[in-house]
């Protein structure tokens, strides 16, 4: 079991990594975990820089969006509670901006169920979501409904939001999100991205699941 400090550490730890691996570019973004028991959320404060942030800038939240410590959480706190709402088997969440995932969600187009781990990790393609500006109540649900049972979902003109029982998984997501956006946009300049069926989705999410997930 996590304690609060301890949850705002690993916050301010996945922070770092989204900006050293280029998932975003000055203080977009953000980052939040859920505490086993539901009743906390630990979110990145608004506008901030990831490299100067410490555990004790992490806001916490009720799951109704009370806060409970620290000030000015996310202005996409509505997104990342109406995930864990909808789903009980996410503990974390990770908004990227991140450069071709980014391009699918400016084309509109979502990335297709092309790339093995993406799949896997993903368990299909990534869909994009309806347009809404950005912290609103409609973002929140228009992307709770593109995500569906996945990991990953694309808000449209904006960015990716990945999801996971860790941080560390959703931060995967985040980065295999990018990396077959970027592959399905070299894949079109070859004629096309060969899409994996249905049944073959279904057997690698399986074996992820079961098998493959880190921490199995
Ligand atoms: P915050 O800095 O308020 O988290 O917003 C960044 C962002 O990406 C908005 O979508
Ligand atoms: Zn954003």
């Amino acid at each position: 079991m996590n304690t609060l400090m301890e949850m705002r550490q690993a916050v301010v730890e996945t922070g770092r990594q989204m900006i050293g691996r280029g998932l975003v570019a000055g203080t977009w973004g953000n980052i939040s975990m859920r505490s086993q028991s539901g009743e906390q959320i630990a979110i990145t404060p608004s506008g901030r820089p990831y490299d100067q942030l410490t555990p004790e800038d992490i806001v916490v939240v009720d799951p109704a969006g009370q806060i409970l410590a620290g000030r000015r959480p996310s202005s996409e706190l509505a997104l990342h509670l109406a995930i864990y709402h909808a789903r009980t088997d996410v503990l974390a969440i990770v908004h990227t901006h991140s450069l071709y995932a980014t391009a699918c969600a400016v084309a509109g187009k979502a990335i297709p169920a092309s790339l093995e781990e993406m799949v896997q990790a993903v368990g299909g393609p990534v869909q994009v979501a309806a347009y809404a500006l950005p912290g609103t109540v409609e973002l929140a649900a228009n992307a709770v409904a593109a995500l569906a049972d996945r990991s990953a979902v694309l808000l449209a003109n904006h960015g990716v939001a990945a999801c996971g029982p860790s941080l560390s998984e959703a931060l995967l997501v985040a980065e295999l999100v990018e990396k077959a956006a970027h592959i399905h946009v070299m894949a079109q300049q070859l004629g096309g991205a060969r899409e994996l069926s249905e049944e073959d989705v279904a057997l690698m999410r399986r074996f992820y699941l079961e098998h493959y997930r880190p921490g199995k």
